[in-house]
């Protein structure tokens, strides 16, 4: 069997299967290269209890084949982990799209070889180290899919079982009778620890950062509204673009300031976003991202919600997030905040006295130890960069991605990097990214990548790759759109402020519907920004 293609693409989570599907239906011969045995990507490693999406089902879905969504059923507003899978799976035997995927295989290596104007791409699988090669590169890797494990001391010398929510076991995990320590209290924890805490004999939250949620009164999606969806598909679709963030018409933003309002006027708009549930609570108003002040009186909304709902001053005022809200991502909740009314269920505050080490029995933090038969690490990700940095990429003159990013990622569009031709990452830094429904931003790279391959091999050009002037303004722009609003007062990980050593840089885009039509004015100027055939033109 050959080992050349025209495109090797990494991943096969929604990125990689759809951008699979696009290039192989444009002729081309493509390979996937999958770490898993299955598809699903987030949705096959994220099995933790608990787990399902917070952008709702109806519009967490691909729509580049309109009877996919039609035939598919979703049952709940916001669909949880097996669901989500089981739809990556339908889509993967719909398509057809296993024959091209080699599971159980990691990329380890990519090199662009000059000569040939190839990338040379190093594997590691079942059948051990093998190379191949293709005129395309695509990283569809993820932006939430290298765990965040942190090295506390003496982490092998826990004697009981240790889990990570974004690298769950398969066969699940059964918590009843066992004291449980949860360490983080970010979306995975919120959505875990509830249901951790009915099974657990005892469960302790170690919280670092209080985090606000709020609540997604999840429920049986109801058929006439599935219905009426079904019947203008496209529409709905459509308008859900056109929304900051590509999704949620149903909830759209009041663009109206919240201190125009009066504060009874602003109490009756966050109730009513609260009891609607999900992310439309943050547009309520028009400046909540960008204006302290308006900010605060939602950040005061939610903080007064916390102190009803918890019953213990101490614990509620311990649960209450210090920062501005939606600066970290707001998390959508079940019955969090309420889980700490339990006797079974204590918090404990790391944020001044840090985890110091594991032991053979717990944890110490702050001279006192704790102990469990299990400790779940909800700990989240090396986000939007680990998972291509843990790749030895290496474009023109062998300098390698790490090399190129140490200063924090630069791109062009988050889809080019310079001195890598034909690379192209799938949501990456400096795209909306996780800023959106990443589903639509996922489909809207995929179309702009298979234009511009198709784009290419139509006018008999080699290569393509951002220009250094391009990626600059680029970096510009994204850091520009991030300054003006809130988003860079916290320790989030979208600054990579999780992560000990990573430099500090607001990653994804801020506004997502007119970053389509920017991308959209390079592609139709002739790819403005990209230099194409470079070396040609150099020779
Ligand atoms: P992934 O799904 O992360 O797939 C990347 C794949 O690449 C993985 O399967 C991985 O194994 C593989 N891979 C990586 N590196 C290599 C390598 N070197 N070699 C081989 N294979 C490799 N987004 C939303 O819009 N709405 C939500 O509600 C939502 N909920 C989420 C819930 C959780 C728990 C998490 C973690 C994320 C959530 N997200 C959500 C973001 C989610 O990651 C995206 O929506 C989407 O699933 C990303 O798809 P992807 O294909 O880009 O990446
Ligand atoms: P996360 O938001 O990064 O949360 C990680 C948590 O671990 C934080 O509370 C963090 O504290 C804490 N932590 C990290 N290192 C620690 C340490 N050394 N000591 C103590 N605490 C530590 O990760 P996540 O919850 O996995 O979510 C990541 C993203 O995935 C989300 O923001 C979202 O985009 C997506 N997601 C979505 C859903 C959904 O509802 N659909 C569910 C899960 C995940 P600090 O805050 O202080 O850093």
């Amino acid at each position: 069997m050959s080992n050349s293609f025209d495109a090797i693409i990494v991943g096969a989570g929604f990125a990689g299967m759809a951008m699979l599907h696009r290039l192989r239906s444009d002729g081309l011969s493509v390979r996937v290269i999958e770490r898993a045995d299955g598809v699903g990507g987030t949705w096959y490693w994220n099995r933790y209890p608990g787990a399902r999406c917070d952008v709702e089902s109806m519009e967490y879905s691909y729509q580049f084949d309109d009877a996919l969504q039609q035939e598919w059923d979703w049952t709940e507003r916001y669909a949880a982990q097996p669901e989500i899978l089981r739809y990556a799976n339908h889509v993967a035997d719909r398509f057809a799209l296993r024959q091209d995927i080699a599971f159980e295989t990691s990329v380890n290596a990519a090199v662009f070889d000059e000569e040939h104007e190839r990338w040379v791409v190093t594997t590691d699988g079942a059948a051990g180290p093998e190379q191949l090669d293709a005129s395309f590169f695509i990283l569809a890797v993820g932006c939430l899919s290298s765990a965040n494990m942190p090295e506390f001391e003496g982490h092998e010398s826990f004697g009981g079982p240790t889990y990570h929510t974004g690298q769950w076991p398969h066969e699940g995990v059964d918590f009843t009778g066992k004291r449980v320590g949860v360490i983080g209290t970010g979306s995975s924890a919120i959505q875990s620890i509830p249901i951790i805490a009915e099974q657990a004999e005892h469960l302790t939250v170690f919280q670092r950062t209080a985090n606000y949620a709020v609540p997604a009164h999840n429920g049986p999606l109801d058929p006439d509204t599935v219905a009426d969806i079904k019947a203008n598909y496209a529409d709905f679709r459509a308008q859900n673009s056109l929304q900051n963030g590509a999704f949620g018409s149903r909830m759209a933003r009041n663009d109206a300031s919240a201190l125009a309002a009066s504060a009874e006027e602003r109490q009756d708009a966050y109730e009513a976003r609260w009891s609607d549930g999900g992310f439309g609570f943050m547009r309520a108003f028009g400046d909540l991202s960008i204006n302290a002040e308006s900010n605060a009186t939602a950040a005061a909304f939610v903080r007064r919600k916390i102190a009803e709902t918890v019953n213990d001053p101490a614990t509620a005022e311990l649960l209450t997030p210090k920062q501005t809200i939606g600066c970290k991502r707001l998390c959508v909740d079940t019955g969090y905040f309420e889980t700490f009314n339990r006797p079974n269920v204590d918090l404990v505050d790391v944020s001044r006295a840090p985890i110091e080490r594991l032991t053979p029995g717990g944890l110490v933090t702050g001279g006192n130890e704790y102990e469990f038969d299990a400790i779940v690490f909800a700990t989240g990700f090396d986000a939007m960069t680990g998972s291509i940095l843990r790749i030895d990429i290496r474009g023109r003159d062998g300098r390698s991605i790490g090399d190129a990013w140490a200063e924090g990622p630069v791109t062009y569009l988050g889809l080019s990097v310079v001195g890598f031709p034909n690379m192209f990452t799938i949501s990456g830094p400096g795209s909306p990214s996780v800023l959106t429904n990443m589903i639509v931003s996922i489909e809207q790279h995929v179309g702009w990548i298979g234009d511009c391959v198709e784009h290419l091999r139509s006018e008999g050009h080699q290569t393509i790759e951002a220009t250094d002037d391009a990626a600059d303004q680029w970096v510009d722009h994204v850091n520009g759109v991030a300054e003006k609003t809130l988003f860079t007062g916290c320790n989030s990980w979208y600054l990579g402020a999780n992560i000990p050593g990573k430099k500090r840089v607001f990653m994804p885009l801020l506004g997502y519907p007119p970053y389509v039509e920017i991308c959209d004015r390079v592609a139709a100027g002739g790819y403005e920004g990209f230099a194409i055939d470079r070396s040609r033109q150099l020779a």
